[in-house]
């Protein structure tokens, strides 16, 4: 008998032998129904797979990550099951589950494959689903491995097998189709209830433009048909808020091929929003005693040497500048904080200065591949809201504190009202593999847990996952349409200090090392204005936004009296513009909708001689008459609430 330990702790015992599955069944029918692969002491693994010693043990369903994971795997082995068999003779590459479904990677040989050939896939797809086909796992030799693929001719599978060892091989069939797999699987295809093929595209054989371009097909799978439905809602609403899209439209950013890929070009309404957003966290910060810092954009190649971030960066990324002078090396900065290290170093520091923390709307360089690109949310040089607090092993915890308020006020201010936290803490059993000192991680690892049980934050806890230098906190928020999005992180760092020798006097008058806490609440600007792009379709909240009011004179009569108003309400801090074109009131209207301006102001007659304005909200409609006054009040109460939130 083996004893099977549950997350619950409960321990049941069974035969040697005994599946995930059957457990599940064991505990009851439904869980058995939803349950799509396990956790066997920490490895995901078929559901079907026996289990011959102790053992503790997950049940992986659609909600968990794995089991989401397998299942879009699985679906990926269905698609090419039903694919060989209407296109008999292609050839298969890989076929992996990605975060929203899978794709796999196949040479259709001779046939011509488009879009308009997926309702026959995914038709063929559901078929087999329903046969309810199971997943079988079976050990082969790597003479068997070549055998098989050899009389498939399928050359990507054999060159897949000579990179793996004799005795690690495994083949998974379902159905008549048999792939090179290591799985996990799901237990078998009845799952897979609704079936969507998304997307064809070119693949170069192993990533290598010198290969051969096969074909991707992406697909994604859920186990009910409104589940589907959902996703496929929310790809449409994507569609319509995509940041690439909006930002043209609005007139926020472009990218110039002359100027290089992946460097964006912040446009005069884009900087003027971004300004905005800098001055708000650089309020923030100033009120929680941030200094401000600036430092070049390059640095030498030592200070590099010395962080340790040439390591990682160095033949990774953009390659060293060279200058005049024999032997002088610059690099672009892949990280600000070598410099405020350099900063900190440049005099000494007692403890009664503790803590100690540089701002700086920093600029940093990384190369990114061509294809990774993706508009402002991967680039190849991006604006950190970087910090760097340097303060003693007990003030952690007050500093987390205060940079979660920072990260609070920000996200209430923007309107991100679903914030999850992972701490990503070290693993216990393997100490040997962090830097520092052990009770320091301690300690510090407490103080974040106390941290964000005392602010009650949704937090997520996983150990191991901690860089080895130091434990951190994420922020992710969850946007409109539902998508996850990772923004802000607060780091604790135990490597640069020591890196950088860098001390504090204590009250016992003895040298300490202080620790570092590298902070960005945004993460980076043009990611985190993408984001924002996204989750508010553009809308942006009253504060930020690039324009707050358009004036609409309904003839050329009222332009002195549209002046006029737009002046005063300069003066009370409103911005704004006036649509001067001889267009009718209602074409006017319409194209400040589509702009998204959220206050449109019409004038004419009436409103000249009793001195208001008629006042449309966008989206809303007609709001009435107000006096200028009024409206401008109006205006600076409902900005005040938003960036004042306490
Ligand atoms: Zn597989
Ligand atoms: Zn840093």
């Amino acid at each position: 008998m083996i004893n099977i330990t549950l997350p619950d702790n409960s321990v049941r015992q069974y035969e040697a032998g005994v599946t995930s599955l059957e457990v599940a069944r064991d505990i009851s029918e439904g869980l058995a129904r939803n349950v799509l692969a396990a956790k066997v002491n920490g490895e995901v693994r078929d559901a079907l797979r026996p289990i011959s010693e102790d053992a503790e043990l997950q049940l992986l369903t659609w909600r968990d990550k794995e089991g989401k994971a397998a299942m879009w795997h699985s679906s990926a082995h269905l698609m090419a099951e039903a694919i060989e068999l209407l296109y008999p003779g292609v050839k298969f590459g890989i076929g992996p589950d990605i975060d929203n479904g899978f794709y796999y990677d196949i040479d259709f040989m001779d046939y011509d494959i488009s879009e308009k050939d997926f309702g026959k896939i995914e038709k063929k797809m559901t078929e087999l689903a329903r046969e309810k086909q199971s997943f079988d796992r079976k050990k082969v030799s790597k003479q068997e491995a070549i055998a098989h693929f050899t009389d498939k001719n399928d050359e990507y599978k054999l060159e897949l097998i000579e990179g793996l060892e004799d005795g690690e091989i495994t083949f998974y069939t379902s159905g008549s189709f048999t792939d090179l797999c290591r799985g996990p699987h799901i237990p078998d295809t009845g799952t897979l209830k609704a079936i969507k093929l998304l997307k064809v595209a070119g693949a170069y054989w192993r990533g290598d433009e010198n290969r051969k371009q096969l074909t991707r097909i992406y697909g994604i799978t859920f186990p009910k048909k409104k589940e589907l439905d959902e996703y496929l809602l929310m790809l449409e609403e994507a569609k319509k808020r995509d940041h690439r899209v909006l930002g043209k439209e609005l007139e926020l950013f472009t990218f110039s091929q002359a100027v290089g890929q992946g460097l964006p070009l912040w446009l005069p309404k884009g900087a003027d929003l971004r300004e905005r957003l800098e001055q708000y966290l650089k309020k923030l910060q100033k009120e929680a005693g941030y200094e401000q810092v600036i430092t070049p954009h390059i640095g030498n190649i030592n200070l590099y040497k010395t962080s340790g971030h040439y390591d990682k960066y160095g033949a990774e990324s953009f390659q060293a500048i060279k200058t005049p002078v024999e032997g002088e090396e610059f690099f672009l900065k892949p990280m600000n904080c070598p410099h405020h290290c350099e900063i900190y170093a440049a005099k000494p520091h007692s403890y009664k200065d503790l803590p100690i923390r540089y701002a700086e709307f920093g600029t940093v360089y990384r190369y990114e591949q061509s294809g990774e690109l993706h508009g402002l949310t991967r680039v190849r040089g991006f604006t950190q809201d970087d910090a760097h607090i340097f303060c003693t092993p007990e003030q952690i915890k007050p500093e987390f504190k205060s940079v979660i308020d920072i990260i609070d006020l920000i996200f209430k201010a923007l309107d991100f009202n679903d914030v999850k936290v992972q701490i990503s803490l070290s693993d216990p059993d393997k100490p040997e593999k962090y830097i520092g000192d052990r009770s320091n991680w301690e300690k510090a690892e407490k103080a974040i847990l106390e941290v964000a049980e005392e602010r009650g934050l949704n937090a997520v806890i996983k150990y191991g996952e901690a860089a080895f230098y130091g434990p951190k906190m994420d922020f992710m928020v969850r946007d409109a349409i539902g998508r996850e999005w990772q923004l802000g992180t607060i780091q604790v760092d135990y490597n640069l200090p020591d890196r950088f020798n860098l001390t504090y006097i204590g009250s016992d008058n003895e040298k300490h090392r202080p620790v570092m806490i590298h902070r960005a609440p945004f993460g980076s600007m043009e990611r985190f204005v993408a984001v924002l792009i996204e989750h508010c379709a553009g809308n942006f909240p009253l504060w930020l936004t690039p324009d707050q009011v358009i004036i609409l004179p309904i003839s050329e009569k009222y332009q002195d009296y549209a002046e006029k108003v737009l002046h005063l309400l300069k003066q009370q801090n409103i911005r704004g513009l006036i649509d001067d074109r001889s267009e009718k009131t209602g074409r006017k209207i319409r194209d400040a909708e589509m702009k998204k301006i959220p206050y449109m102001l019409i004038v004419g007659e009436r409103e000249e001689n009793e001195g208001t304005v008629s006042v449309r909200r966008h989206k809303q409609g007609d709001l009435g008459s107000y006096s200028i006054d009024d409206f401008a009040r109006m205006v600076n109460d409902e900005v005040e609430k938003m960036i004042n939130i306490k």
